[in-house]
């Protein structure tokens, strides 16, 4: 392996979803298409590197550097000629980007790849088929000594912890890298949006914690981070918050779970709201306990969040407790309700095809979220690599497809107990087609505190929003197989 120089070109490439995994490939439609955010890791990644000298780093998002949402000739030839290529993936993503790996590595015999984010880290030996370098969890402190190392004598990348890489013929796993406490990570620098994308994106991003102290089955968050809870720095934030303001935009908090509940939270959201501008408004994903707290409730609408993405998951106790989740469907009803009386949005999102689920239940939830949710996202259980919900699933031999494409929790991919497979596909579309209705839409926006999103969720789902989720020919091909196994 090459040794690298502070100026070197670094470029860092996180590709959108498509239809087949396909490289430039017909887009993969679903219900966050339409919100232009950043890239989550890369600005970080990209400011580490910065700050560590090296001059020459670029960012390349095809929705915001490419043409259509497709890379440019131009951009693959920026790509080519790359001395390391740093690719971010998700399961969904993975095809494609494991395609980009194959071509730059035709095109550019000595230069490096390294592939990071939850699907490398959990599929590391198959990455390793595609890629020099897999850089397992966390990635900053890692990308650090790496980039140290590659420039100083890459002969020595066993010292390096928290990555698997080939040499000669074989995979080598390094000792595991231990979380960043939360000293350190007030001490990283903060994620950098080249202008392009500070133009482009519809909405700004802040991180303001790490991980999430629940555990449940079927996530990634906690197989990623363990389930450590870890709060940056109020000194960190407060800076960010400015720099996240100054983009102008509405912002999403791209945390897992932004508050989870104690004296700590509420403490540290009012400071924010203090001490900082409370800037635009934003959008948080938190769980149904912050309803139990008035305080925390009375906090997060301070910092300006106007609305929640709340994972109910299922009003069904048995789903409830096999997917491993620890609220119970009395709290769950009890929970949305209170949210939207203190004039939060609330975005549902809600598993279908449990175990603890039939066609009455699903009747039950249909109704339920068209009286209480201001907007919804219906999922079936994903599988996710790295899960102990996928570990099971397998040993239960109900896992249908390892098209990674298919991994967007649209597409069914387990054999359901008390449905066939397309017999529950359909009633998902169905429920969301019954949400998103104009007889629904009367429904929504009696209650709603954000009318105009609400009737422009109706307009692009009933405009052909819905259709390009489950009638584009990758959802038909995938309905076609459900068929023929159901
Ligand atoms: S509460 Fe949400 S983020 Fe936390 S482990 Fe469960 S699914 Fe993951």
């Amino acid at each position: 392996m090459k040794r690298i120089r502070k100026d070197s070109r670094l470029t860092f490439v996180e590709l959108p979803p498509t239809q087949f995994g396909v490289l430039n490939g017909p887009g993969g439609f679903d219900i966050y298409s339409h919100a232009k955010l950043p890239s989550r890791a890369i600005p970080t990644l990209r400011a580490v590197m910065i700050e560590d000298g090296y001059s020459n780093t670029h960012e390349l998002n095809p929705k915001y550097h490419g043409e259509g949402g497709k890379l440019t000739a131009k951009n693959m030839g920026d790509i080519f000629s790359s001395d390391i290529l740093f690719l971010s993936a998700i399961t969904r993503t993975a095809k494609q980007t494991m395609t980009l790996a194959d071509l730059y590595r035709l095109n550019n015999q000595g230069g490096i790849i390294v592939a990071g984010g939850p699907d490398p880290t959990f599929r590391s030996d198959e990455w390793l088929n595609h890629v020099d370098i897999v850089v397992r969890g966390e990635g900053e402190a890692t990308l650090r000594d790496l980039a140290t190392v590659l420039s100083q004598d890459p002969s020595q990348l066993e010292s390096v912890r928290g990555i698997q890489y080939n040499r000669k013929g074989e995979q080598v796993r390094t000792e595991p890298r231990p979380l960043l406490t939360e000293t350190e990570l007030g001490q990283m620098p903060h994620p950098v949006f080249d202008p392009v994308t500070r133009k482009k994106i519809s909405t700004g991003a802040i991180e303001l914690t790490r991980g999430c102290p629940h555990n449940c089955d079927y996530c990634a968050v906690t197989s990623m981070y363990g389930n450590v809870y870890r709060r940056k720095p109020i000194k960190w934030v407060l800076e960010e918050m400015n720099q996240v303001n100054g983009l102008g935009k509405r912002t999403f908090v791209v945390d897992d779970n932004v508050a989870p509940g104690g004296h700590k939270d509420i403490e540290r959201l009012e400071t924010m709201a203090e001490k900082g501008d409370k800037g635009n408004t934003k959008v948080a994903q938190i769980t149904v306990y912050v309803a139990r707290s008035e305080k925390l409730m009375e906090a997060l609408r301070k910092i300006g969040v106007d609305s929640l993405c709340v994972g109910i998951e299922s009003l069904s106790d048995e789903t409830l407790k096999d997917l491993g989740k620890s609220s119970d469907a009395s709290m769950n009803r009890w929970a949305i309700p209170r949210f939207r009386e203190r004039g939060f949005f609330v975005h549902g999102m809600m598993m279908l095809g449990g175990n603890g689920d039939t066609p009455e239940s699903l009747r039950e939830t249909e109704e339920w979220a068209n009286r209480n949710l201001d907007s919804v996202q219906y999922f079936t259980p994903v599988p996710i690599p790295g899960t102990r919900f996928r570990h099971r699933m397998k040993e239960e031999g109900r896992v249908l497809t390892e098209d990674w494409a298919l991994y967007d929790a649209q597409h069914v991919l387990l054999r359901p107990v008390n449905f066939t497979p397309i017999g529950l596909q359909e009633r998902i579309e169905e429920m969301y087609g019954s949400f998103y209705s104009i007889k629904n839409l009367k429904n929504r926006l009696r209650n709603s505190s954000r009318k105009k999103t609400t009737i422009v969720l109706s307009m692009l789902a009933l405009s052909g929003g819905l259709k390009k989720i489950f009638n584009n020919p990758q959802s038909v091909a995938h309905k076609e197989f459900l068929r023929s196994i159901s």
